[in-house]
């Protein structure tokens, strides 16, 4: 029964050691990947930043001509289709717009803050002079635009920018409006106001590839496995050394590594035969299951000793060598009158 127990441990010892190194390479792997990801959101935000700045420099050294509109294209790209992007000079008066524009009928300009979204966004309407008049909520459906709410009539001259700060700040838990970037900048030579309103770049845009996902599960369970066979290796281990099984178990089952450190250092001498595990008593000195060697005898006075022993604890022989051959001679020359 005890051997049977001996070659379970061993191959759960296998097994564990299998579990570390597959956990340990895939979630490695998986950082890896994640730290790139993060490196690309970064540079693509940067990117949306400097296509902006670019922009900006065009417009304040050669005006609104046929290249600014060609890197405002490029900048769509980047910030999504649905961007908006308007141009005003001093008096309001709409130089160049994207994606919004003047409401029918009026002439009432509306600004949609998050495009892209497939949900119900906020919307503007600002007056000729860009001051904010309205905030209306848009319930985005097929394609369509229904105007769910119409509120917060802003009857003093308020800049844009400002209503979106201040509504990001309030509605900003909500997800929806926090969910986009403004940027806004006033091109003093040329008395213009530039503003740019983009949905966010955030982290569930760049989704992990499929391989990606895979390693990081497979890294996770093995290292869920790992926690849990510990335990039942270090119970076994300690069973064999009749040394408190179930509290070394439990111990390892709460701190895991730091539990089995402390085991292994603490462990006493495993009192089993090295060679087919079968229980051991202190007298034997070759294994009655499989006649393995596994301690050694004093030659002054016969005490049996571990085999790593140097001194016998007993009349304080040395021992010459560890080797078994030398002390087969020794016996043999002791033996012979
Ligand atoms: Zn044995
Ligand atoms: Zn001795």
């Amino acid at each position: 029964m005890m051997s049977k127990l001996f070659s379970v441990q061993k191959g759960l010892r296998v097994f564990l050691l299998i579990l570390a190194v597959v956990s340990v390479l895939s979630l490695t792997v998986s950082a890896v990947a994640e730290s790139s990801r993060n490196k690309k959101i970064q540079s693509d935000r940067n990117k949306i930043r400097e296509g902006f700045e670019t922009i900006l420099e065009e417009l304040e050294f050669n005006g609104l001509n046929d290249s600014t509109l060609e890197l405002v294209q490029e900048y769509r790209k980047l910030v999504g289709e649905n961007s908006n992007l308007i141009i005003s000079d001093d008096t309001g008066y709409v130089l160049y717009h994207v994606n919004n524009g003047f409401m029918p009928g009026t002439d009432q300009f509306i600004v949609i803050t998050d495009p892209d979204s497939h949900y119900s966004n906020m919307a503007y309407i600002l007056d000729p002079e860009l001051s904010v008049r309205y905030r209306i909520s848009l319930n985005r459906t097929y394609n369509s635009m229904k105007l769910i709410e119409y509120s917060n009539t802003y009857k003093d001259n308020v800049n844009l920018y400002d209503v979106i700060r201040r509504d990001e700040a309030y509605y900003g838990h909500s997800g929806d409006t926090v969910d986009k970037t403004m940027y806004y900048a006033y091109i003093g030579s040329k008395g213009w106001n530039v503003y740019s309103i983009q949905k966010n770049i955030n982290y569930s845009d760049y989704e992990y590839n499929n391989w990606h996902l895979a390693v990081n599960s497979i890294g996770v369970m093995a290292f869920i496995l790992f926690w849990l066979a510990l335990p039942v290796w270090v119970f076994l281990d300690a069973k064999k050394r009749n040394h408190n099984p179930a509290l070394w178990g439990i111990l390892t089952a709460i701190t895991n590594i730091i539990g089995l450190i402390i085991y292994i250092l603490t462990r006493p001498e495993n009192p089993a035969c090295k060679t087919c595990g079968e229980p051991l008593t202190t007298k034997h000195i070759y294994c009655p299951y499989c006649g393995a060697e596994n301690k050694q005898m004093c030659h002054s006075c016969r005490t049996i000793l571990e085999k790593n022993w140097l001194a016998c604890p007993t009349c304080g022989q040395k021992i010459e060598s560890e080797r078994p051959e030398a002390l087969v001679i020794v016996d043999g020359l002791e033996n012979n009158p």
